[in-house]
């Protein structure tokens, strides 16, 4: 399934920070490994990362007309192909990195790899009803992305839901387009920040529904999100809010697991990177993209670190 036994560079992830570290890492003639990371239990674990669930991404820079989010993927794909990177199917199913070169087991095959480059990204998250999944990907206007997302709800009204630093923001962001938006939150304590709390408290363009949930999602295919059924949890009443768009910003989770108490990592385990660099706390192994990052999570921010953890790997491997 792979074609040799041993790379100079193995990277995890095929996202944009993967993907970029791919094309620097093959022009540079280290011949990497790339592991695309499908086939994990969730539907949504596809090879090209979050993107894959997007549709038109306008913000790449190089596209002023815009692209699709798997288009993207695809050309980011083809790019590294182009130079020669070796491709793998499938997830990381187990990693060794007490001893280099480390020992990486794959779907079907064990490799060893003189450095290693961890782009597997993050994932948002859901809150899992049903249907969710075809708004998100196929039907349109269920995003958790309001910088990607937020210009299709133009003068539309958006819901969005969580009680968090994450909501604060993009509801606030939301109002640069929206007509209205309304933060729906499970209880009326809240796990945002004073100070974003409050600049989102003083908005007049945004509401609040508070100890309430989205109990369901309404319209579908050719209509896109046409409402949502919220109900109080307090009085366990229900009611239709019509809007156009709901963001769920419930929180995201890195792509960590199998790192968990072999690399540093921060309390919500994002990788952490040092000095500047994308060097975690194993001299080797890099980390680029979503992985060590909740602050940005833009692909074209992913990419620069994916970059530069080429580099990095390169300079690693040539002391
Ligand atoms: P978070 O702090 O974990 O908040 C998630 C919110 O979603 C919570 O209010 C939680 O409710 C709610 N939630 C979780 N699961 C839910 C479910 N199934 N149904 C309904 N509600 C649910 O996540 P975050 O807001 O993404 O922030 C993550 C980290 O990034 C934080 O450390 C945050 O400070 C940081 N951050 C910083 C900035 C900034 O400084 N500019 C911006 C964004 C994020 P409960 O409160 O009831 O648990």
């Amino acid at each position: 399934m792979v074609k040799k036994e041993q790379y100079k560079v193995v990277i995890l992830g095929s996202g944009p920070a993967g993907l970029t570290a791919a094309v620097y890492a093959s022009r540079a003639n280290l011949e990497p490994l790339l592991v695309d990371g499908g086939g994990g239990d969730d539907p949504t674990d596809v090879p090209g990362g979050q993107l894959m669930l997007t549709t038109d991404v306008d913000n790449y820079p190089g596209f002023p007309e815009g692209i699709l989010g798997p288009e993207l993927m695809e050309k980011f794909r083809a790019q590294a192909e182009r130079f020669g990177t070796e491709f793998a199917p499938g997830a990381l199913k187990a990693v060794e990195l007490h001893e280099r070169p480390f020992k990486l087991t794959l779907d079907g095959a064990v490799v060893r790899a003189e450095s290693l480059i961890i782009a597997t990204g993050a994932r948002a998250r859901w809150l899992g009803l049903p249907e969710e999944l075809a708004f998100r990907t196929r039907w349109g206007g269920v995003s958790a992305c309001a910088t990607c997302d937020g210009f299709f709800y133009k003068a539309k009204r958006v819901l969005v839901v969580g009680g968090g630093d994450t909501a604060m923001e993009e509801a606030t962001f939301l109002t640069k387009f929206a007509s209205e938006v309304t933060i729906i939150h499970r209880r009326e304590e809240f796990r945002a920040s004073k100070i974003m709390l409050q600049k989102a408290q003083h908005n007049p363009k945004i509401s609040w529904m508070l100890n309430s949930v989205v109990e369901g999602i309404l319209g579908g295919e050719g209509k896109g999100v046409t409402g949502a059924r919220v109900r109080n949890v307090k009085t366990g009443e229900s009611a239709e809010i019509a809007c156009g768009g709901i963001f769920m910003a419930i929180g995201h989770e890195p792509n960590t697991q199998l790192f968990r108490g072999l690399l540093e990592t921060d309390p919500q385990g994002y990788l952490l990177t040092h000095d500047g660099t994308t060097a975690t706390s194993m001299p080797g192994v890099f980390a680029a993209g979503d992985v060590q990052d909740h602050r940005y999570r833009q692909a074209v921010t992913a990419a620069g670190s994916g970059c530069m953890a080429a580099i990095d790997a390169e300079r690693f491997l040539s002391h």
